[in-house]
């Protein structure tokens, strides 16, 4: 053995100590085409307690014939909802844990509702949420309607309208009651902060118009403090953004997350306020904000869906070719972002760039401290594999998921 590979090997047994188990012990998986780089390499996968390994295990407990299969990282959701109580954990994670998708963001909830579902996320062979629990809105501000409606609807989220507030969302008009709510805020424990940006350049305007009630977003000047309180917190903050005007505030502010494409859903009244110009990409991407792109709800708005298309795929292009990062998410409760991939897809963004986005970039920004995302040695042992090759079709490649593995344990689907 080279010098250099045994200090790697000495560097990684440091890294990683073999726990419970026998030291050498693990699984071989066989003959499978293993994504590295961008390409797929026939190789075999060495797996001793939940990473992957250079070295055969020294006793092999288990070896398994991937026959050809395709083996990816599995694949993450930067924005969805539906993770958001036990009944919603019920219809959602079974169909993630189908589709691969094993990292999952929620960015706003109700803690007391997510609190149950502790045992059933993290860790091997389980599925992993992370939670904003209620976002900072100004105002009458979004989401707080839609909340009253879901429990109009009968959703059975809190007693009662009072209830919601504090809870399913913050309502923050101005400074000092930042700084009141704020303890409130973090002893919920949220993993990130979300905040409110909608048409923020008509703020002040808005605020006086009664038909605004609902989808206004967090005062302007209010978003650099609640920035700098999270980031004192150690939290990163994800901003809802409609137009360019509301990314250009939030790249400034210090925000670290785009939760959507601007112009994901369309303009109500003015479509020029939706496209991002070269300037305004090469700010997101110099300031290191990543974009999650729920390009897919548009669908829910049929007549106006080409136009709208015409601005998600001008601005996907500004954002790629500035060098942007861009996270896939759906914020669609009855997706788990394939029909995203789909969407995508009909935007013209290639199948390797799809992978690329769904199964290393928004993972790993999901879970920075983590070696995850990657087929790669000391990296956890998390992949799936699938019949087909998915740079020739992605989503019917995931259709053909035929074995999926999270921390070195096999994940069951029901
Ligand atoms: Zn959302």
């Amino acid at each position: 053995m080279n010098p250099r590979r045994q200090l790697l090997l000495a560097g990684l047994a440091l890294a990683a100590p073999v726990r419970g188990a026998m030291p050498g012990m693990g699984t071989v998986y066989a003959n499978g085409r293993c994504l590295l780089d961008g390409r797929f390499v026939e190789q075999d996968l060495y797996v001793v307690d939940g990473r992957f390994s250079d070295l055969p295990p020294v006793k092999v407990q288990q070896r398994v014939d991937l026959a050809g299969g395709w083996v990816v990282p599995p694949f993450a959701e930067a924005h969805n909802h539906n993770v958001d109580s036990t009944w919603g954990a019920d219809v959602a994670l079974p169909r993630y844990l189908r589709d691969g998708v094993f990292y999952i963001a929620n960015p706003n909830n109700l803690a007391t509702q997510v609190a149950p579902l502790g045992a059933r996320l993290g860790g091997p062979g389980r599925p992993e949420v992370l939670f904003s629990h209620g976002g900072i809105t100004g105002a009458g501000g979004h989401p707080q309607r839609l909340y009253r409606q879901l429990l109009e609807r009968g959703v059975p989220l809190a007693p009662d309208a009072a209830a919601l507030a504090d809870a399913a969302y913050f309502e923050v008009p101005d400074a000092p009651t930042l700084a009141a709510k704020w303890p409130q805020i973090v002893a919920q424990r949220p993993d990130f902060i979300k905040l409110y940006l909608l048409d923020s350049d008509r703020f002040a305007e808005r605020l006086l118009l009664p038909q605004t009630e609902g989808v206004r977003g967090l005062d302007p000047a209010l978003v650099p403090l609640v920035v700098a309180r999270a980031q004192a917190a150690g939290l990163r903050v994800a901003a809802h953004v409609e137009t360019a005007a509301d990314l250009r505030l939030a790249c400034r502010a210090g925000v670290n997350w785009l939760a959507h494409l601007p112009g994901y859903l369309g303009g109500r009244d003015r479509p020029e306020a939706y496209r991002l110009s070269a300037d305004d990409a090469r700010l997101c991407a110099a300031r290191g904000v990543v974009v999650t792109t729920t390009t897919g709800v548009a669908r829910m708005r049929a007549p106006e869906l080409e136009a709208i298309r015409a601005v998600q795929r001008a601005n996907l292009d500004a954002l790629c070719a500035a060098g942007a990062t861009v996270l896939i998410g759906s914020d669609n409760y009855l997706d788990s972002s394939l029909a995203e991939i789909r969407h995508l897809r009909t935007l013209g963004v290639d199948d390797a760039t799809l992978l690329d986005w769904w199964s290393r970039v928004t993972p790993q920004f999901l879970f920075p401290g983590r070696r995850l995302g990657a087929l790669r040695p000391g990296y956890e042992a998390s992949f799936v594999v699938l019949a087909r090759n998915p740079h020739d079709d992605l989503p019917a490649a995931v259709e053909s998921i035929r074995l999926r593995v999270k921390q070195g344990v096999r994940v069951e689907v029901q």
